[in-house]
C-alpha cells in the first residue's frame, strides 16, 4: 500500500505544528489532522520559558509578545524573586502563537486536513489514520489523547488529588515583566503579561475552582475583577496524565499526549518543542525516542512533582517564605526550568 505522506501529525496545537515544521525541515512530506480551525486557543499560562524561544527561532517562528525576565512568588507580604540569567522568556497569547506556527507550517509545505484521528491501524510498513496512510504517526493531540488510547498506552494516573487549570485575560497594562505567582490557600494564580494592554491570569487548583471567588480572595489581584475581561473563561485538566510508554510501533506520542505532570512550574511548551525535535530525529535517524523523552523531561518530572506534592501538603504555607529565605536554591530551581 503506498503512502500519502511520510508523517501524519494528529493535532495541530503548538507541539503538533512544531513537529510538522521539524518534519518538513528534515525533508519529509507531512499532513496535520486537526478538527479545529484557525486561531486555536487553550487554557494556558502563556509563558514561554527562555529555552523555548531559540527552539521556535530554529523553526523560523518568532511570535509577538511581552518580555518575561524572571519569576516572582508572592504570598501576602512575602515575596521571592529571581531574574533569568539565561535570557528572556516571552508572554505570548495562544492565538498569536498558533497563528505564527500555522503560517510557518503552511509556508514550509505542511498539508492541513480538517478532521479528528480516532481510529488507527498499523503494520510493519506504515500507519493508517485520519483517512491517510503514512510511514509514521505523531500523536500530538493533547492531555486527553485519542491516539494514546487507540494504541493502548496505559495511564498511571491517581484519581485523588487531581488538579485543574482555569484562565482568563483582562484589559489592563501589565505592572510587571516577571511571571508572578500568587499563592493563596486554595490556588496558585499565575499572572503573565501578553500584550501592552493585556494580562492573562491562570489559576491552578482542585476541580471546581470558582475563578472570581479565588481572584477576589487575593488582595493584589482582586482589582482585576473590575477591569474589562479580554477573553472568556477556559479550563483544562485533569493535569496529571502519566503514560506508561511513548512509542508503539510506528506511532510516537509527543507534547501533552506523551504525559504531563502539572503547570505549577509554568512548563509544557518548551518540553513539547524539544520532544517534537527528538521524535523527528527518531523517524529520520532511527534514534531512541523513549530515551530522549526521558532526558528532556527529567527535571520537569522531578521538580514539578516535588512542588505539587509540597503545594498539596500542610507545608503549602511555607513554600514562599522558604523560597524567600533560600534565594540561591529558589534561583537554581528557576534556572533549571528556564533552560
Ligand atoms: C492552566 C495551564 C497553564 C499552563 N501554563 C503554561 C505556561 O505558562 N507555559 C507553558 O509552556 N506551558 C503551560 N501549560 C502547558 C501547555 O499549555 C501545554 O503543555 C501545551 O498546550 C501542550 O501543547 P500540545 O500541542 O501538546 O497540546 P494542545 O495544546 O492541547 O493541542 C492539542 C491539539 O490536538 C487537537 N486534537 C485533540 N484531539 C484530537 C484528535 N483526536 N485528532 C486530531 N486532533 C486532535 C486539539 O484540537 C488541539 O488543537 C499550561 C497548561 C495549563 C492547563
Amino acid at each position: 500500500m503506498t503512502h500519502d505522506v511520510d508523517v501524519i501529525v494528529a493535532g495541530g496545537g503548538p507541539v503538533g505544528l512544531a513537529a510538522a515544521i521539524e518534519a518538513r525541515l528534515a525533508g519529509l512530506a507531512v499532513a496535520v489532522v486537526e478538527p479545529r480551525s484557525a486561531g486555536i486557543d487553550k487554557a494556558c499560562g502563556e509563558g514561554l520559558m527562555p529555552g523555548a524561544l531559540p527552539r521556535l527561532a530554529r523553526l523560523g517562528v518568532d511570535p509577538e509578545g511581552m518580555p518575561l525576565r524572571g519569576v516572582r512568588y508572592v504570598s501576602g507580604d512575602r515575596r521571592a524573586e529571581h531574574r533569568f540569567a539565561s535570557g528572556e522568556g516571552r508572554g505570548v497569547r495562544r492565538t498569536v502563537l498558533h497563528a505564527a506556527l500555522a503560517e510557518r507550517a503552511a509556508s514550509a509545505g505542511v498539508e492541513f486536513v480538517s478532521g479528528r484521528v480516532d481510529a488507527i491501524t498499523q503494520d510493519g510498513a506504515g500507519v493508517t489514520a485520519g483517512g491517510l496512510r503514512a510511514g509514521w504517526l505523531l500523536g500530538c493531540d493533547g492531555l486527553h489523547s485519542a491516539v494514546r488510547r487507540e494504541i493502548g498506552v496505559e495511564l498511571q494516573t491517581p484519581r485523588r488529588g487531581r488538579r485543574f487549570g482555569l484562565r482568563q485575560h483582562f484589559r489592563v497594562a501589565p505592572w510587571t515583566d516577571l511571571i508572578e505567582v500568587h499563592w493563596s490557600p486554595g490556588v496558585e494564580a499565575y499572572v503573565t503579561p501578553v500584550a501592552p494592554d493585556t494580562v492573562g491570569i491562570a489559576l491552578l487548583g482542585r476541580q471546581g475552582i470558582d475563578f472570581a471567588a479565588e481572584l477576589a480572595a487575593i488582595p493584589a489581584l482582586a482589582h482585576l475583577l473590575e477591569s474589562e475581561p479580554a477573553s472568556s473563561l477556559r479550563g483544562a485538566g485533569a493535569l496529571r496524565q502519566r503514560a506508561s510508554r511513548r512509542r508503539v510501533g510506528r506511532v510516537l506520542l509527543v507534547g501533552d499526549a506523551s504525559g504531563y505532570v502539572d503547570a505549577i512550574t509554568g512548563e509544557g511548551l518548551r518540553l513539547g518543542f524539544a520532544q517534537a525535535e527528538a521524535a523527528v530525529a527518531t523517524i529520520t535517524g532511527g534514534g531512541d525516542y523513549e530515551r530522549a523523552w526521558r532526558g528532556i523531561t527529567r527535571d520537569f518530572r522531578a521538580l514539578t512533582s516535588g512542588l505539587v506534592a509540597a503545594a498539596s501538603s500542610p507545608a503549602r504555607g511555607a513554600i514562599v517564605p522558604l523560597a524567600q529565605g533560600l534565594p540561591r536554591v529558589y534561583g537554581a530551581v528557576v534556572e533549571r526550568l528556564a533552560r
